[in-house]
């Protein structure tokens, strides 16, 4: 599809973000409601994703196993929270090679239960702990509202569970992945986000405490785009994980669980895109600069493509893709490397050649504030600060987008003005009542208590009680 087929994102959002999933080739609807399909472009940012986050948690001395797609269902049950929590949204298999099964299965929604239940095969002695264990899968909830990444009947993720000797151990742990998402969002993605803890009415089922990253999309709405639980002892009494202790005492261990989901290229997709389509982090981009030979005769091609070709081997560091096609003019390659996202464009025409440049176009600055000319020789150095800039202006811009939408207002009925297009900070007594109150009134949700804290106290927006912490609260996806 064409570019300026897509709706504007200040006219219509949520066809936006629909249309340039769909354009840009990233996901398609599945035969059943609900589900999608991730296309080979969206599979590889994905990929990228998740080559960003293995790498951390494997510097935070993780390691990845697979658990498998099916619970039985007396599993499930063990926890009442989680139960009561996931039971509306459960995919349930009853008949098994043609025969009525014994006992239901459940399709995980999420795994602490099976991970809950082989941890206690596994957990013996204080030896045995910690134990840090991460899985890349897919789990499946019932989901009556759907969209393309952000909500889907099946979704792709990974769950980090582990467990530990002491409380303190386990809370460190949940902090410590909970700032590994943060520094994926910032520095991979370029997607600001405010990490904090979840109110009591937000948190996990079967959690202690959740802890979240949220961000602020291009309509301002918020997205919990990654989440850590301390599980306190609650799945380790439900499933008798025991271990002997030093002095050969038997202890129930302490557990978290972790994970983040390709929820995240949603956030990417809304973070970053305009009207032209997606704008990609270089870091996580499937290609980060493509090359557009230009050229009106078979004279031309001659003189151009040895450069094209010489450029794309100079340039074996970076993720590039020489775009050759013949059938249509580079007219529409531009748009269409526009729309699906591409960093870094680099043009290559006769000219050019003559004068040894290259045409530098960056997606991030469209139009002619974007464009530059490098020397042919400075191609590999000036492609690498160029993809270094654009990575650090597009965080520099999203950051300022949330700054800029992000009000302080004084009063309830600041309050409601603020969340009707944007986030406020305000101060929170912890009540239950006023928090949903707000959600009541406002359709917004305290999206978390930040963990940057002003200090001192203030009045509740909401009663005027005392209150010592502010609170995010916006409207969110
Ligand atoms: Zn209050």
């Amino acid at each position: 599809m064409p570019a300026e087929k897509l709706p504007t994102r200040a006219t219509d959002f949520s066809d936006w973000y629909n249309q340039v999933v769909l354009a840009a080739e990233l996901a398609d609807y599945a035969p059943v409601r609900g589900c999608m399909v991730v296309r080979p472009y969206g599979w590889a940012l994905w990929e990228n994703i998740q080559a960003a986050l293995d790498r951390r948690f494997k510097a935070t001395g993780h390691v990845n196993a697979a658990f498998p797609v099916l619970i039985p269902m007396s599993l499930m049950e063990k926890e009442k929270e989680h139960v009561e929590g996931f039971s509306p949204e459960l995919a349930v298999v009853t008949i098994g090679g043609g025969e009525r099964l014994e006992e239901p299965l459940v399709v995980r929604p999420t795994s602490e239960t099976i991970v809950g239940y082989m941890y206690s095969k596994w957990i013996k002695s204080y030896r045995d702990l910690p134990l840090l264990i991460n899985q890349w899968g897919s789990a499946v909830r019932w989901e009556l509202r759907t969209k393309l990444f952000l909500r889907t009947l099946e979704f792709y993720w990974q769950e980090g569970h582990t467990a530990h000797t002491t409380s303190e151990e386990a809370q460190e742990e949940t902090r410590r992945m909970l700032d590994v998402y943060t520094d994926f969002a910032i520095n991979e993605a370029a997607v600001p986000v405010v990490p904090g803890k979840k109110s009591e009415s937000e948190k996990f089922t079967g959690a202690v405490s959740s802890y979240t990253i949220e961000a602020m999309m291009g309509d301002t709405r918020a997205l919990q785009a990654g989440t850590s639980h301390f599980l306190g002892q609650n799945f380790a009494r439900a499933f008798d994980i025991q271990y002997l202790d030093a002095n050969n005492q038997l202890q129930y261990a302490w557990t978290t669980s972790w994970g983040l989901s390709t929820r995240f290229v949603g956030a990417i997709i809304m973070t970053h895109g305009d009207d032209q389509g997606l704008v990609l982090p270089p870091r996580l981009a499937p290609i980060q600069v493509v090359i557009v030979p230009i050229y009106r005769s078979e004279q031309e091609k001659s003189v151009v493509l040895p450069v094209v070709e010489r450029v794309k081997s100079e340039l074996g560091e970076f993720r590039v893709h020489v775009d050759g096609r013949e059938e249509v003019t580079p007219g529409f390659k531009f748009n269409d490397w526009e729309l699906r996202g591409v960093p870094l464009r680099i043009e290559i025409g006769p000219k050019d050649v003559e004068n040894e440049n290259l045409a530098f176009a960056r997606r991030d600055l469209p139009g002619r504030e974007g464009k530059t000319f490098v020397p042919v020789s400075r191609a590999s150095a000036r492609v690498r600060e160029t993809l270094a800039g654009i990575q650090s202006t597009m965080f520099e811009r999203a950051l300022a987008f949330r700054e800029d939408n992000t009000w302080m207002p004084e009063d309830y009925e600041g309050l409601r003005e603020a969340v009707r297009d944007g986030w406020a900070l305000v101060w929170w007594c912890g009540d239950q009542e006023c928090e949903a109150r707000i959600k009541d009134d406002t359709r917004a949700t305290i999206r978390c208590i930040p963990f940057e804290q002003p200090g001192g106290t203030g009045k509740c927006i909401v009663c005027e009680g005392i209150a010592t912490e502010k609170v995010y609260i916006a409207r969110a996806y």
